[in-house]
């Protein structure tokens, strides 16, 4: 019997049909099985038998009771190092648990193992992780990779290598690789959950967010992991509602927005086939379709590699040597060990963004390119809000191709940077967004549908989805 969901798992084991015990196992030698993916970077058998051992010890009964749980390893977990994909934390074990995995083991999760992802969060491909690229299990006969940069949390999810994963998307880092491995991922909004011991990539952007295989379990997880948290001064204080008892897939009266910049020449096709296709779908279910402007859309690619590098060379100064994971052992001074441990502790891409945020953020050229980016980023917010005026929820490709071989872009940023062209709009807003496949090439490679709608509104992204996910059906 194949197990692949949450709430289904959840049934058997009330019905004692299966023990968390047995229920781990199974997907432990599933990952034992598929090493090859290298989808994750820390797996540690002996630790899962020790949380399974103290759950049943806890006589607890939560939502997520035993479900096991791949995190990625951008999450800092007290029983677990946290490497962030990087050389210069390979050996970093944190003091402290992060606010999004606490609640996991609060409601009962095993954390199953550390997911593979760029080094820093930085990418669409997870080929900058130190620990190896991961290969995208949807793969026919060339390797693909699986997006990035939650790469190692997609992969796992769609190999069914666990019940569900968590990501971060700070540009479509979950939207993306969702979508070229043929899984949900959603990025809610921004605020909705506490950053509180996530890896810092870009404050203002980062958020933490779920894969999982269907809709149900992702409207289960997503509930589970926000929360207003005092450590995060971001963190907003609202009641969550059940996102799962609430689904309804009754599109009538509701109105679906088409950005009419989204069409952009070059797009493959299939692409654009698939989210014709998606429009007739939500059509046929009642809703109204109305096209859309957010004119500001061909400025979001360039003001997100102008904010989230400046912000990134911020957040990352802290990695000196002194107080983290790796340090050089070739050095004869102080400065020269912190030279030394940051040019062999950080990879190439990572460099070139500590490298454009220093310059963007550096005396004379802070207002031209900094404060600039800042005010565009306020015009696309308000492109959202305008539309939000008009319509339910946004649809749009999640990605302007579906998975690429490995190796393929790599000396080429902007062609890689690309990836993100449907997806940073969003996250400059600090909107909810989810991926939904839909659709395949003509290779037979899984395709995303991106589902976006206004501030707080996580139920109307997971309506829709769940909408059409039962037409797929
Ligand atoms: N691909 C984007 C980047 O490289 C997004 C990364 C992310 O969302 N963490 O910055």
């Amino acid at each position: 019997m194949e197990i692949s969901s949450i709430h289904n798992s959840i049934d058997l084991i009330k019905e004692k049909k299966i023990s968390i015990l047995e229920l781990n196992q199974y997907f432990i030698s599933k990952i034992k099985k598929n090493k090859n993916l290298n989808a994750f970077i820390h797996f540690d058998e002996e630790n899962i038998y020790q949380q399974i051992k103290s759950l049943e010890n806890s006589k607890t009964n939560n939502r997520l009771y035993g479900m096991p749980i791949a995190i990625k390893d951008l999450f800092c977990t007290r029983n677990m190092p946290t490497t962030a994909g990087s050389k210069i934390l390979s050996k970093f074990n944190p003091p402290y648990e992060s606010f999004v995995t606490n609640q996991l083991i609060n409601q009962g999760s095993i954390l199953i193992g550390k997911t593979n992802l760029d080094e820093f969060a930085m990418g669409s491909s997870t080929t900058t992780s130190f620990f190896g690229n991961t290969i995208n299990p949807k793969s026919n006969n060339i390797s693909l990779v699986p997006g990035g940069s939650s790469g190692g949390s997609a992969a796992a999810v769609s190999a069914n290598l666990c019940l569900g994963a968590t990501g971060t998307d700070t540009g479509g880092s979950i939207r993306q690789p969702a979508s070229f491995c043929g899984v949900i991922g959603i990025k809610p909004t921004y605020g909705l959950c506490s950053r509180w011991g996530i890896i810092a990539f870009a404050s203002s952007l980062d958020q933490a967010g779920i894969f999982a295989n269907n809709v149900k379990d992702t409207a289960i997880l997503i509930k589970e992991i926000a929360g207003y948290d005092k450590n995060d001064s971001t963190s907003v204080n609202i009641k969550i509602p059940d996102y799962y008892k609430n689904l309804n897939k009754d599109l009538n009266g509701k109105t679906i927005g088409i950005p009419i910049e989204y069409k952009i020449p070059g797009i493959s096709d299939e692409i654009n086939n698939m989210w014709e296709k998606a429009i007739k779908v939500f059509e046929k279910g009642g809703a109204k379709i109305k096209e859309i402007s957010l004119p500001h859309t061909k400025y979001a690619l360039p003001v997100y590699y102008i904010i989230a590098p400046a912000e990134a060379s911020s957040n990352l100064a802290r990695y000196d040597g002194v107080r983290y994971g790796f340090r050089s052992k070739n050095d004869s001074s102080l400065d020269e060990m912190y030279e030394l441990t940051r040019s062999e502790g950080f990879g190439k891409e990572v460099k070139r963004r500590i490298l454009i945020g220093t310059y963007v953020l550096s005396a004379g050229y802070y207002e031209a390119y900094y404060i600039k980016a800042q005010k565009v980023r306020n015009l696309i917010s308000k492109d959202f809000k305008n539309a939000f005026e008009q319509c339910d929820f946004i649809v749009t490709p999640s990605t302007p191709s579906s998975a690429f071989p490995i190796g393929e872009k790599e000396d080429d940023p902007i062609s890689m940077y690309i990836n993100d062209i449907f997806t940073v709009p969003a996250s400059l807003a600090g909107i909810p967004g989810i991926s939904i496949p839909f659709g395949k090439t003509k290779d037979n490679l899984p395709l995303g549908l991106q589902i976006l709608s206004n501030h707080f509104t996580e139920q109307t992204i997971l309506d829709a989805a769940y909408y059409l996910e039962s037409i797929h059906e």
